[in-house]
């Protein structure tokens, strides 16, 4: 009985399965408990992502309950916004809005006869009494500890009355407060795993008082560290890369965003960096979510971008580019894919596709001046382009290696390695001094178009001695 006792009380604190695999009956269950009173903000799905990841390590269920009591300030924009971040991110839910489940409605706003139900349980228990119109309840007056699974323990003294008066749980009008409709939620919807942000730490306390004078038993919780500024200040909703919703239109794929987060305050413990949903949900365990603030750093989201970018597999990412190249209003052609596959391991973010193939649609780009400077610190770089457009016009057959063999010849003639042309070449063909491989450069734009090219830029050389 008492081995019974342990593994319910802790079943999972050491957080591999093994005590799951002993037949006891003990199914995970999250929930992220969003107010819908703006958009989803990074520290809100990071927090739905953790639990997300926890329930579906442990093969549990995931949650989701729309905590929108306070109708002057929700708005059916930000619920929208809240599902649409989370689909976008891939953190499906078991039970909540659009879907059910057996502990529905999901939205608190349509909960209120639960709430008068478990009010009436502390009328009955003569935990609450009226004062100024409001309802308060009246806390124990004893010390509470909580085991928190990411802070460890907590005590608040609730002794000292002045400092921790009883609290209105009922406002006058007869709506509830957070506090109340948090805990009667969590265990109405037998939440086994309370998984939230740190600035319900102290919260916590007051929840398990709650908890107590119901009669029930309090569900595990595990508070997760803040999220800071780079400069340690806490991120708030208008710093740069607060809302989800911006990530899609910046150029960010889900996928690097949910790595990026998951590693906002959880630490694989290894050297790897990169990891997919899957990978996440295999690794992740609240032992290893670190108690310190996490540090956001958008350069940082950005390089995983890129990671996440060079993992995909070609064709996913020229579907997932042409989108934003039809966007940017470049026409997208049957031809594409080469296009992609030329400058997948050039770009950061997808926005930044369109910029690095225009010269390759486009024939009339602009020439990035340091890059042309350059060219003109070599003496010879106008005449051997010179020379290379005969022997480009002289190819019968174009392919890259025809054209390699081109430059080659051209090396020979003019006296200078052929590694010497390649720096000018470029930017005849492309007006910048880096981009794809100057290979599949030539191949895709072919002779006609790279002759022209070189003919253009020429004249940029002597005209501007
Ligand atoms: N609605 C609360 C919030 O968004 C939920 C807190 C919790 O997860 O318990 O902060």
């Amino acid at each position: 009985m008492y081995l019974m006792r342990l593994l319910v009380d802790y079943p999972l604190v050491s957080g591999n399965g093994f005590l799951l695999g002993c037949g006891m009956d003990m199914t995970i269950r999250t929930r992220f408990a969003p107010s819908p009173t703006g958009y989803l903000h990074v520290g809100g799905a990071r927090t739905a992502l953790f639990c997300w990841l926890f329930a579906r390590k442990h093969g549990g269920q995931f949650v989701l309950r729309v905590e929108d009591t306070d109708e002057a300030r929700n708005t059916d924009e930000a619920k929208q916004a809240i599902f649409d971040g989370m689909n976008w991110l891939g953190l499906d839910w078991d039970e909540g809005p659009g879907i059910g489940g057996p502990y529905g409605p999901y939205f608190q706003s349509e909960r209120k006869e639960i709430y008068d139900r478990y009010f009436q349980k502390l009328v009955d228990a003569d935990r609450v009494y009226e004062s100024e119109g409001a309802w308060r309840f009246r806390f124990e007056r004893k010390p509470i500890t909580m085991h928190d699974l990411v802070c460890g323990e907590v005590t608040i003294d609730y002794r000292d009355e002045s400092n921790t008066p009883d609290m209105v749980i009922r406002r006058s009008d007869g709506s509830y407060v957070f506090h109340f409709v948090n805990v009667v939620d969590d265990l109405e919807m037998k939440i086994t795993h309370v998984i939230r942000g740190e600035d319900h730490l102290m919260n916590t306390p007051k929840h398990l008082q709650l908890i107590q004078a119901l009669g029930a038993v309090a569900p595990k919780y595990a508070h997760i560290p803040l999220i800071q500024n780079q400069n340690g200040s806490k991120m708030s909703k208008r710093d740069q890369g607060a809302a989800v919703d911006d990530y899609p239109r910046q150029g960010f794929v889900a996928p690097a965003l949910v790595n990026f987060l998951a590693l906002l305050g959880w630490s694989p413990k290894t050297e790897e960096e990169i990891f997919s949903l899957e990978d996440l949900a295999q690794r992740f365990s609240l032992e290893a979510v670190n108690r310190a603030p996490a540090r956001f750093d958008v350069e940082k989201c950005a390089w995983m971008n890129q990671q996440h970018l060079l993992r995909m597999r070609d064709e996913d990412f020229a579907k997932a580019a042409a989108v934003v190249v039809a966007k940017a209003g470049l026409s997208v052609g049957d031809d594409f894919s080469t296009l992609a596959k030329m400058v997948k391991e050039k770009v950061r973010l997808l926005s930044e596709v369109p910029d690095a193939i225009r010269f390759l649609l486009e024939n009339e780009f602009a020439y990035d001046l340091a890059a042309v400077e350059k060219v003109k610190s070599n003496a010879q770089a106008g005449a051997s382009l010179t020379a290379m457009v005969g022997h480009f016009s002289a190819v019968a057959e174009w392919s890259s290696e025809a054209a390699k063999e081109a430059i080659a010849a051209t090396a020979a003639e003019q006296g200078v390695k052929a590694g010497q042309l390649m720096f000018p070449l470029r930017v005849a063909l492309s007006g910048k001094s880096g981009g794809p491989d100057l290979g599949a450069m030539l191949a895709y734009l072919g002779r006609e178009r790279s002759v022209s090219r070189l003919q253009r830029f020429i004249p940029q050389l002597s005209s501007m001695l």
